[in-house]
């Protein structure tokens, strides 16, 4: 549409004894013209009316067909300008073709800009998502000049396995400096160890704890807990309890048994509660508050009625910096479209507790991962 079409002009001099019938073809072609044209640009039957075209003389017509063809003309370049302009500001480029634009009439090509115009609105979004998880996971927990390991190739992808050499260097560097993100010693005399149990566990659904209330004759009210402090080794045996205890409900071809599970007094009291000292009723999943209640008391594992929070063996936990979640390529490939710093991957101790805080990261990953589609990134979703 943008080269100009053929229109035929006939000077007066040959009008003048024409036949009445080659004008009439002659208007005909005009008004298919003009109706070609108003097909192709929008709104522009508003300025070159319809009414006033099929009144005028053939002459006029083509006057007004010329007019046409320079506004239309305009439109286009001013169209290509806009193109380029948003072209470059938009971060997928993939997504908007120049040879794809040219090839639109004026009308499409506008409804084409639009789309660039809101996907531009769309990215800022994606831009802002990128940043915050960027600030949060990245600037804000930046590591000191605290002793790490380089987690270069897989180890910045997985977790870090108890044969792996790099395992080894994290307890060495634990038992050295102690936790990174809390500087506290696992089995440290204060608090900070001590992981807080939710009673019943926050994991069981509102008919297990139906369940669990008429099989120990408990009153416990779903979405209500009492925080027991718990060892870490209670604790991580609680959470495969729980695993346990789901797995038996949803085995649909047996009628569930808690009790098929939860077979003894040990396993009993990390399901209902063991001694009530220092318990504190919560509604909330977080136990972030705790350490102030805690800290300075005198605390014993509610399970096994243990002192002290950790064992001998209790190891550190290889913390990623980066998260390893945003260690992944299309994370680095999210962080380098926008200009941030893509950091080398580390491992650092982490005691227990602070290695269980980090419950909004995985819908953050997916947010991540949201953004990254958007912006045209690969996302190799084997990892998750
Ligand atoms: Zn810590
Ligand atoms: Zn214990």
């Amino acid at each position: 549409m943008k080269g100009r079409g053929a229109v035929s002009f006939i000077d007066d001099d040959s009008v003048v004894g024409k036949k009445d019938k080659d004008i009439a073809n002659q208007k005909k072609k005009n008004a298919r013209t003009f109706s070609k044209l108003v097909r192709d640009a929008p709104d522009i039957d508003n300025i070159f009316k319809k009414n006033k075209f099929d009144k005028s003389d053939v002459k006029q017509q083509q006057d007004i067909i010329d007019e046409m063809y320079d506004y239309i003309d305009e439109r286009s370049k001013k169209q290509s300008i806009e193109f380029a302009k948003l072209h470059k500001i938009i971060i997928n480029k993939k997504k908007f073709s120049a040879k794809a634009f040219n090839d639109l009439n004026i009308g499409a090509a506008e409804l084409y800009l639009e789309e660039m115009r809101d996907h531009i609105v769309e990215e800022k979004i994606y831009k802002n998502i990128v940043k915050d998880i960027y600030t949060t996971y990245i600037l804000a927990q930046k590591p000191g000049n605290i002793e790490g390991v380089s987690a270069s190739g897989t180890l910045a992808i997985l977790n870090v396995g108890t044969n792996d050499a790099a395992w080894t260097e994290i307890q060495r560097i634990g038992k050295k400096d102690g936790c990174w993100t809390c500087g506290t010693s696992m089995g440290a005399k204060d608090a900070a160890n001590w992981i807080a149990d939710h009673i019943p566990p926050v994991g069981l659904k509102k008919d297990i704890i139906d369940d669990v209330n008429a099989a120990y004759k408990k009153h416990f009210v779903f979405g209500k807990y009492n925080l027991h402090p718990s060892c870490v080794d209670c604790s991580r045996d609680q959470s495969g309890l729980v695993r346990d205890i789901i797995k038996e409900y949803s085995n649909r071809n047996t009628i569930p048994d808690i009790k098929n599970v939860v077979w003894n007094d040990k396993l009993k009291k990390m399901i209902v509660g063991g001694s009530d000292k220092n318990t504190i009723p919560t509604t909330k999943k977080d136990t972030t508050d705790l350490k102030d209640n805690w800290d300075g008391k005198a605390i014993q594992c509610h399970i096994c009625g243990k002192k002290k929070s950790t064992s001998k063996d209790t190891a550190y936990t290889a913390d990623h910096y980066p998260p390893k979640e945003f260690n992944t390529s299309y994370a680095q490939s999210c962080f380098h479209l926008l200009g941030l710093k893509v950091l080398k991957p580390m491992l650092y101790p982490q005691c227990i507790k602070c290695s269980c805080k980090q419950g909004s990261l995985s819908s953050d990953s997916k947010k991540l991962i949201d953004a990254a589609r958007f912006f045209g990134i690969t996302v190799n979703k084997g990892f998750f």
